[in-house]
């Protein structure tokens, strides 16, 4: 854990023009206001990462993709391998998100991989873990997430974890406006920094930043960053404007940590 970490998803918005409007905006925002507590992370489609990259030059916004494929390189029309983001300028990626589980029945098996090919290619990975509004009613939160964690991150070395994130993003709170309270939010994250103890070492779970994810806004940031197991934001709907994405940067860097 060092600083802390908010990571903004551009889902599949912004033609490139419109990624390049934001990110100067962006950038210039943090000219303005500094981040200096805050890691900012910004994943445009893949369409847009290296001319993300190019305009972010001299800044230490960092970029990320928000998928890879499963294989090294061969005949996967409309595949993107992680050697492809990588020379397109990104440093991180965003694995096991719930919308890839969901729409394009990423499993274990297959996030796994992808960890693991992310790893490989040295792309720092920003892997997503939550559970479903069912799975919640039916108090199965902590059985899925451990699930999650467990085989997503078979057989990756605890030498690997110092390149790995974790986003703790509740389904039902991605997209809806329905935000897990923080004492929810900080309950799962504090079981996730336990269960790192227990596939790994003792203290493994503290060394690592979690994240939130799910509807994150300024209006709720501050509270959700103030837990003591929070370390930052992945960001979906409120990334998309540079002023609003600067509202919860600042929210982050008046919490600290
Ligand atoms: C996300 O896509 O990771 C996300 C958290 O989206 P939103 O903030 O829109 O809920």
């Amino acid at each position: 854990m060092g600083k802390n970490i908010i990571a903004g998803n551009w889902k599949m918005y912004k033609t490139n023009p419109q990624a390049v409007s934001l990110v100067r905006q962006l950038k210039r925002r943090l000219e303005k206001k500094p981040a200096n507590k805050t890691m900012v992370i910004v994943c445009p489609p893949f369409t847009a990462i290296s001319r993300v990259k190019d305009e972010l030059k001299g800044s230490k916004i960092a970029v990320g993709a928000q998928n890879i494929s499963w294989e090294e390189e061969g005949a996967y029309t409309g595949q993107v391998s992680a050697q492809m983001v990588k020379s397109a300028g990104a440093k991180y990626v965003i694995i096991g998100h719930s919308e890839r589980r969901r729409y394009f029945k990423e499993d274990e098996k297959l996030i796994n991989r992808k960890i693991k090919l992310a790893l490989k290619n040295k792309l720092k990975v920003i892997h997503c873990v939550g559970e479903t509004l069912e799975e919640r009613k039916q108090n199965l939160t902590q059985d899925i997430i451990a699930n999650q964690l467990e085989w997503d991150l078979k057989g990756v070395k605890a030498s690997e974890l110092k390149n790995i994130i974790i986003a703790y993003e509740p389904v039902w709170a991605i997209g809806t406006g329905k935000t897990a309270t923080p004492s929810q939010a900080q309950e799962v994250h504090a079981f996730l920094r336990t269960l790192l103890d227990v596939f790994y070492t003792e203290g493994t779970g503290k060394k690592m930043s979690v994240l939130y994810g799910g509807s994150v806004k300024p209006a709720n940031a501050e509270r959700l960053l103030s837990q003591p197991d929070i370390d930052g934001a992945l960001v979906g709907g409120a990334c998309l404007a540079a002023n609003v994405f600067m509202k919860i940067i600042s929210a982050s860097e008046k919490v600290g940590k």
